[in-house]
């Protein structure tokens, strides 16, 4: 059966209504990380210089790359999965109720498949060109490696296949991790209070800039994408903190360019059996004279 023909008018609005609003919160994501940051970027890419802008090239790069295979490859995958339905699902539950019940099952899944990025050295080849950004903010929640997208659309297809999730609650889903994603990674200086009154319920930029700490011990925790009581629940938390001058990235790895991350996967899995480095790894990405600055009150 033809996609066009699957797609109905109300399918086209909601793929339309998803792009715009994606689209509208990376430009507010981006304007509030000017007005109110929470963290400095590292020196090499202080002042917006062509280390910054190259930055920003290869994390979009990547998006545009993603925006191309979501339409010719994981959309179709997804479509054909949902329009399965090999079973009916029961009619005692309200039709209203079923797509808070997919978020919550979606999110769940999303917990482990994240999980299992960080724990089986195939899928973090992959995984590991996310982590190895130096600095975060919105345009990292869109920096993936095509390869761990389409290997996610596979698992997942199967994971609506089993659920008979229809399609309009993956479309739903899929907004509210873009939105989720770009809200978590955004270097962003919100209210302490309000942020930690969202962090009973969702994935905050402090609780996420941890994962991204370049210590590998930080970096495996704190799973989360939407909610915030998997990591409880399947005991994945950390205790550390987010402070202002903690280093981003993977340890012991260093920023690549975007020819070099696109090939990352081929790359010898050996990179994640090494044992912990040394403090030379874990050293804050700036220079001392800017840190004796930053801590005078
Ligand atoms: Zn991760």
């Amino acid at each position: 059966m033809e996609i066009a023909a699957i797609l109905d008018s109300a399918l086209q609005q909601l793929l339309a209504f998803k792009g715009l609003l994606v689209l509208l919160w990376l430009l507010l994501a981006l304007a509030l990380e000017q007005w109110r940051p929470a963290a400095l970027p590292p020196l090499h890419l202080a002042g917006y210089g062509a280390a910054w802008f190259a930055r920003w090239g290869r994390n979009l790069g990547f998006f545009a790359l993603n925006a191309a295979l979501s339409t010719l490859l994981v959309l179709p995958v997804t479509i054909w999965a949902a329009s399965l339905q090999l079973w009916a699902r029961p009619a005692e539950v309200p039709p209203l109720l079923w797509p808070l019940i997919d978020i919550v099952l979606l999110d769940l899944w999303i917990y482990w498949w994240h999980r299992a990025n960080h724990v089986v050295p195939f899928l973090w080849r992959f995984h590991e060109v996310h982590h190895r950004d130096r600095h975060l903010d919105a345009t990292s929640a869109l920096r993936f490696h095509f390869g761990e997208l389409f290997l996610s659309a596979l698992v997942r297809a199967a994971v609506i296949i089993a659920l008979a999730v229809p399609l309009q609650s993956v479309l739903i889903f899929e907004t509210l991790v873009l939105v989720a994603a770009i809200f978590h990674h955004a270097n962003w200086r919100i209210p302490a209070g309000l942020e930690r009154a969202l962090g009973y319920l969702v994935i905050t930029p402090a609780r996420h800039w941890v994962h991204h700490h370049r210590v590998r011990r930080d970096t495996d925790s704190t799973y989360g994408t939407i909610f915030s009581f998997w990591d409880p629940l399947f005991r994945s938390t950390t205790p550390t903190e987010r402070t202002q001058l903690m280093p981003i990235g993977v340890e012991g790895r260093d920023e690549a360019d975007f020819i070099a991350l696109i090939g990352l996967p081929s790359q010898a899995v050996a990179t994640r059996s090494t044992p912990p480095i040394g403090p030379s790894a874990i050293a804050p990405a700036r220079a001392p004279a800017e840190l004796a600055r930053e801590s005078q009150p």
